[in-house]
């Protein structure tokens, strides 16, 4: 299911990370990931873990670096260029060289344009103070990995807009530059070699909007219903219509795919697998709104002090149950974190008598105690490993991580006042085998 989610051709764009991170499982055992993701899938927190172990293992293997814009990388995956090559050696093949590069040429700028889109949504999410960390170009589109979504309405609204407003504007400036010269029937005329290049882009540009305004979850226009819906109803009962919305397409789509395209298959489960997702991680927001970081925390862990090495974290590795272990200096603060994958790596890269100072990760987010959960679950979506609980004299007193919330989710999902989400379906107990 995950090499099928890789191959799905028609997202012109979805930023969505859980788009980004369901495509990132690209590694040899794919199909054991996408099914460890598959059992969190109903805490909305599938794609997530999985990222958090996998990524830093395999950050964005297979793709090249064409620079950065502001910050945000943007990358070429590289199955994008041999896209590129097949498609050229396709028009090659019908139509010699003249038709190998004009068509080639008009696929790199129908794809600069959805660099352009991503761009778009990129810079509308900055102004609300969301970084997006890589745009990446893949054969079916471009994927922006943003931190998070703004969860103000109105801010979604027009960081989910900003993206199709950016074709808009190419669509309008290529139209009012074609003038009199543009007979519109020729916009849908994209194979068409008598068509000239600027008027297959106007074309194709009117068609990007059309297709990511679709409501449904991967696509920017599931965002704009959202975020519509959440000015009238809130935010939680918006994502559960939303999401309704979307995996009633999702099934629409199933059946035309049956008569007409299998590839509208693989497109509906994956808008099905999005919006799931997308209302799981409502319903953990939702809960989190009313809870206190001291109600979620892990109190009982081990710590290392500041002159601990790595053979001292390996030890502590195999006699805890614990992956992630805080870095306390003598008056309590925390210094930093060390995961596993960080250690097991400098164990085996620089040796057992490494200070743990040297390869823990220190961008460790901290949160007060009786600060609300919610402040928390952004820094965790922001994919850090854990995030630190601090009392009033900043002393380390608790730990947050994924896991330790979704437990959390459990327990309050199994409370009988508790509300269900619509997708919550099965008993949470077997969602984690
Ligand atoms: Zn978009």
């Amino acid at each position: 299911m995950a090499v099928a989610a890789r191959e799905v051709p028609h997202v012109a764009r979805a930023e969505i990370d859980d788009l980004a991170l369901v495509l990132r499982i690209d590694g040899g055992d794919a199909a054991a990931a996408f099914e460890g993701a598959q059992r969190f899938a109903s805490l909305g927190e599938a794609e997530r873990i999985y990222t958090a172990e996998a990524a830093p293992k395999d950050p964005m293997r297979w793709s090249l670096s064409l620079g950065s814009i502001g910050g945000t990388a943007i990358r070429i995956h590289v199955t994008f260029l041999l896209f590129l090559v097949w498609l050229g050696a396709i028009y090659y093949r019908q139509g010699g060289a003249t038709a190998a590069w004009q068509g080639t040429a008009l696929i790199v700028l129908i794809f600069l344009c959805v660099l352009l889109h991503e761009l778009g949504h990129v810079f509308a999410a900055r102004r609300y103070g969301i970084k997006t960390r890589d745009v990446t170009l893949w054969p079916f589109g471009g994927i922006a990995s943003m931190e998070q979504m703004p969860e103000k309405p109105g801010q979604e609204l027009i960081v989910a807009l900003a993206g199709p407003a950016v074709n808009v504007a190419i669509a309008i400036a290529l139209l009012l530059w074609l003038g009199p010269r543009l007979n519109p029937q020729n916009l849908t005329q994209i194979e068409n070699p008598a068509v000239s290049l600027a008027v297959k882009l106007a074309g194709a540009n009117v068609m990007l909007v059309l297709f990511n305004l679709i409501p449904a979850f991967p696509m920017d226009g599931g965002r704009v219903l959202r975020a519509l819906l959440a000015m009238w109803v809130g935010n939680a009962r918006a994502t559960e219509l939303a999401a309704g919305i979307g995996q009633g397409f999702a099934v629409m789509f199933a059946v035309l795919g049956i008569f007409y395209n299998p590839m509208l298959i693989v497109i509906a489960l994956f808008i099905f697998l999005a919006a799931s997702g997308e209302a799981a991680q409502a319903q953990l927001r939702a809960v989190a709104q009313g809870t206190l970081v001291s109600d979620a925390m892990i109190t009982n862990f081990e710590a290392l002090g500041t002159a601990a090495t790595v053979n001292d974290a390996a030890d502590a590795l195999i006699r805890t149950t614990q992956t992630e272990f805080p870095i306390v200096d003598g008056t309590g603060r925390l210094r930093g974190v060390l995961t596993r994958d960080a250690m097991i790596k400098a164990l085996k890269e620089r040796g057992p008598d490494t200070p743990v100072l040297e390869v823990m990760q220190t961008d460790i987010p901290t949160v007060r105690a009786r600060s609300k959960l919610e402040t928390a679950l952004r820094s965790l979506m922001a994919k850090r490993p854990v995030v630190g609980v601090t009392d009033g004299e900043d002393r380390l007193v608790g730990l947050l991580t994924l896991e330790n919330l979704g437990e959390m989710m459990m327990v309050q999902s199994a409370r009988p006042e508790a509300p269900r989400g619509p997708l919550s379906n099965g008993p949470w107990g077997s969602a984690r085998g």
